[in-house]
């Protein structure tokens, strides 16, 4: 049994399947999924994220995530949590440069919403010693003041794609063509809640609905307006999805996303509106959508490159200075990637974010 059989065996039992339960089924299938068998960051992996690219970017949201707990009165104790940890670089990088805010350490308690077997193990090693306490959903995060992380999360989640058809909606679907996997379309049919983009949208415009992201964002925003907090939302995309931006990475190199199915990551855009929106159906407060080039400056990144370069020289120095342009420069993520930042409606603004 593989994938691929799972997949072939799912579509003639059901019938074609929508590219959600496709995209859960390669990422996240309990046996064969791309998650739950392997480890896909890094130089040997797949791809890589900000905090694999360098230490910095984990240091910078952690002080600043560290300045809104100051900034809200330093609530004890208080829940620290991350959202698809990763290999758990972000948070160790996180913990070392709060290590010198008073009282921060002694108050957290960390939580880390992981389906990955594979990336617990390596999360288990990163933060030995911090004893973090593992969650299958966000719904599991203690009723507790909440500064939350989530970076290339929430582009993991599957999403459902349609394509316009007058008033109505095709749904993309997978089905079997010739014994391979393959596109095809459902009937157009009206799409409740796709009537907002009727007006932005023309015949044959494909539209993106990410039906687990609303859900997981309502659970950490009534947190943070019920008991105080801040959440650091980083991922690409935009204010609105337009275009299909499903897209598979194998080796680094854009796959066809069909080919090799559990083989390769899927990820799509996020839709922050989707996001603010869903926050702000808690009374949660949300913050401008910021360049994460623009963020990362503004928290001070250049100076911090400035001191890491200090001793460095040859290879080590222009390997920092092009981790610095990746993270920041409007041609590399600078641009691509946005910061969406949460916090409770009368808080101090969030460091590096406009309200
Ligand atoms: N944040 C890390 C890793 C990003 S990859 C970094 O920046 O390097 C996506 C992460 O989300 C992985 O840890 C993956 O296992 C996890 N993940 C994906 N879907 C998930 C889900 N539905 N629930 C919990 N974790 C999930």
């Amino acid at each position: 049994m593989s994938l691929l059989n799972h997949l072939h065996a799912r579509i003639r039992t059901d019938g074609p399947m929508s590219v959600a339960d496709y995209m859960a089924d390669c990422l996240l299938h309990p046996q064969f999924g791309y998650y739950t068998t392997r480890d896909p960051l890094g130089a040997k992996g797949d791809f890589t994220t900000a905090p694999e690219i360098s230490q910095m970017f984990g240091e910078l949201l952690g002080l600043s995530l560290a300045q809104a707990w100051l900034d809200q009165g330093s609530p004890a104790p208080f829940a620290l949590a991350e959202l698809g940890p990763g290999r758990g670089t972000l948070m160790a990088d996180l913990l070392r440069a709060t290590r010198g805010v008073p009282g921060f350490h002694a108050a957290m308690r960390i939580h880390l919403v992981e389906a990955s077997p594979t990336l617990r193990a390596a999360q288990a090693k990163a933060l030995d010693g911090y004893a973090p306490q593992w969650l299958d959903t966000v719904d599991a995060l203690p009723a507790q003041p909440l500064f939350l992380v989530a970076n290339e999360f929430f582009d993991a989640l599957p999403i459902r794609q349609f394509i316009r058809a007058g008033d109505g909606w095709s749904e993309k679907r997978i089905g079997l063509q010739g014994g391979a996997l393959s596109f095809g379309l459902s009937p157009a049919a009206p799409q409740p809640a796709l009537d907002h983009r009727l007006a932005d949208t023309r015949d044959g415009d494909v539209v993106e609905i990410c039906e687990a992201a609303a859900p997981v964002t309502q659970s950490i925003a009534a947190r943070i307006a019920a008991h105080g907090g801040a959440a650091l939302i980083v991922d690409y995309g935009d204010w609105r999805a337009l275009g299909d931006t499903l897209q598979a990475l194998r080796a680094h190199e854009p796959a066809d996303p069909l080919q090799t199915p559990g083989e390769a990551d899927l990820t799509a855009h996020v839709d922050f509106e989707a996001l603010a929106m869903a926050a702000k159906t808690a009374d949660c407060a949300f913050t401008r959508l910021t360049p994460q080039g623009v963020f990362l400056e503004r928290l001070g990144i250049t100076d911090r490159a400035r001191a890491l370069a200090a001793p460095l020289q040859g290879a080590a120095l222009d390997s920092l200075i092009a981790a610095h342009r990746r993270l920041t420069h409007p041609d590399e993520m600078g641009n691509l990637f946005k910061v969406l930042g949460l916090c409770p409606p009368q808080a101090a603004p969030l460091p590096g974010l406009n309200p």
